[in-house]
């Protein structure tokens, strides 16, 4: 079936509806948001349908369906479960020319309704021809993720330019830039913060503006710790949308994959020691790609904000005047601690976490020891598998206990993920047993023992089965207002 995709206006046209239970009532909704004026024909009604009529919404004509009720109207659609009944409706308006939709009967239907992503004025309307209808809501549900819901605003923003835009681009090839540069530059990315008034005065501005070349910009984007699917939906139309991508080496290949096939894609890694040179080099290329024009993905690996130096990049673009945009991502600690099946928090066994970072002496020299060695937390720690030594003697003087467990998570929610898992005092022998490599995460506190237990992802973990909890007290400090009242009663 080789169908002709069109949008039908039907404000204020006359549409019959055979049939009143609940699969007419869908259909009656969505022509009425389109203005139709609506003729429902049936011996009952639904209580919305009833409401409807007795709103003055929607005309009932009850009782049987006879011809006539086909007279003056521009579509029909059969909706009642009587397959013969829907059969007749749809041979009788065949004979009238009037256009027919058989619910749920591709051959009889002479018009079909897709699948549709609405973001009004902007309408996606997708069709199998009938051929299999879940595949159509399948790619329906994909594309619902990649459209964002500022573009209807952005449409009827464009809508309301339209005719100046066409007088002061008279040249095609220049409206096509000015309508690009609308769409994707900052005009768009302030709708979507739902700054709609700035957009409009950002789209003035655009109007008067000489028309060279375009304003580039930056998006820091949080990758995730490397499984695709734990990418941001914003994050993956960000790439979608990027000429340039620069990544941090930590960003898994198969996160890279998403992005526009023709982004230029540049490896900014950093090797230990030598920070400071890389991070200028960075922020030299965020400005280069910047300046000419380009939109630039500053791809992270976990979240940009959590020891990823994103708010450095941020203050250098702008002291410079470049316009930019952060997409939070998945830190590291939450990705390795769900995917270990270590609850970083639990009412019995710890009350707050704290992310810390030690990659050197240095930084483990300047860390508040003596809170970081109370229990009934949890540190989530991002390190090289380097410091292990000097974190464990650290804490064993700061009064943690050699026996708070551990969850040393590498690779975290990556296809070779491995956990090793033991106590405060095997630490960093543990982990030289197992050669654990960066990146690797280190979860440390009384929670750390369930992860023997709920450990779901991956291999099991590599450790001394831990009794959990470890040899703990229950907690009894959650003071009574805090339980629900059903608990007390
Ligand atoms: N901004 C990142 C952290 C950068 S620091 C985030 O939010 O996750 C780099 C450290 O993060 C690594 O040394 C390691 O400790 C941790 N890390 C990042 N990805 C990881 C992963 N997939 N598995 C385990 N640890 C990871």
């Amino acid at each position: 079936m080789k169908l002709y995709p069109l949008f039908a206006d039907l404000s204020r046209r006359a549409v019959l509806v055979v049939g009143g239970g609940g699969v007419a009532e869908r259909k009656v909704a969505a022509l009425l948001a389109a203005g139709a004026q609506v003729t429902v024909g049936a011996p009952e009604l639904t209580p919305q349908l009833q409401r409807w009529v007795r709103q003055g919404r929607v005309a009932h004509r009850a009782g049987e369906f006879t011809p006539g009720w086909l007279d003056y109207v521009w579509l029909a659609v059969a909706a009642t479960s009587d397959r013969a009944l829907n059969a007749r409706v749809a041979e009788l308006a065949g004979l009238r020319r009037v256009f027919v939709n058989v619910v749920d009967d591709a051959e009889l239907s002479s018009f079909h309704v897709p699948a549709v992503i609405d973001r009004a004025p902007l309408v996606v309307a997708i069709s199998s021809g009938g051929a299999a209808p879940m595949l159509a809501r399948l790619v329906r549900e994909r594309l619902e993720t990649l459209l964002d819901h500022s573009l209807g605003p952005l449409a009827l923003l464009a809508a309301r330019l339209r005719r100046r835009i066409r007088r002061r681009h008279p040249d095609l090839a220049a409206r096509r830039r000015f309508y690009t540069e609308l769409f994707t530059g900052p005009v768009a990315a302030l709708l979507r913060k739902g700054q709609a008034a700035q957009a409009a005065v950002a789209a003035e501005q655009a109007l008067r503006a000489a028309p060279i070349g375009q304003a580039g910009s930056v998006v820091l984007v949080g990758a995730g710790p490397g499984d695709p699917g734990l990418l941001t939906l914003r994050g993956l139309r960000a790439l979608n949308e990027a000429d340039v991508i620069l990544h941090d080496r930590l960003v898994s290949a198969e996160v890279l994959e998403l992005a526009r096939r023709d982004a230029e894609r540049i490896e900014v890694g950093k090797q230990a020691g030598h920070h400071h040179a890389a991070q200028d080099e960075i922020h030299a290329l965020l400005l280069e790609h910047a300046q000419a024009g380009r939109r630039v993905v500053r791809l992270k690996g976990g979240d940009p904000f959590v020891f990823g130096r994103g708010g450095e990049e941020l203050e250098f673009l702008r002291d410079h005047g470049i316009p930019y945009e952060v997409v939070p991502g998945i830190t590291a600690a939450l990705a390795c601690a769900a995917h270990a099946g270590v609850p970083l928090t639990h009412r019995d066994h710890a009350q707050s976490v704290r992310f810390v970072t030690a990659h050197c002496r240095d930084s483990l020299d300047t860390l508040d020891w003596r809170a970081l060695a109370q229990e009934r937390q949890t540190l989530a720690v991002y390190m090289g598998v380097a410091g292990l030594e000097g974190f464990r003697e650290q804490l064993l003087a700061h009064g943690r206990a050699p026996f708070t467990p551990f969850a040393l998570v590498e690779n975290g929610t990556r296809a070779d993920q491995r956990v090793v898992t033991g106590t405060l005092a095997n630490l960093p022998e543990r982990a030289q047993a197992h050669a654990v490599r960066s990146p690797a995460l280190l979860i440390l506190g009384e929670v750390a023992a369930l992860a023997g237990r709920l450990a779901w992802f991956g291999a099991p973990p590599l450790g001394e089965a831990l009794a959990a909890p470890p040899r703990l007290r229950p907690l009894r400090t959650t003071p009574a207002a805090c339980e629900p009242a059903r608990r007390r009663a």
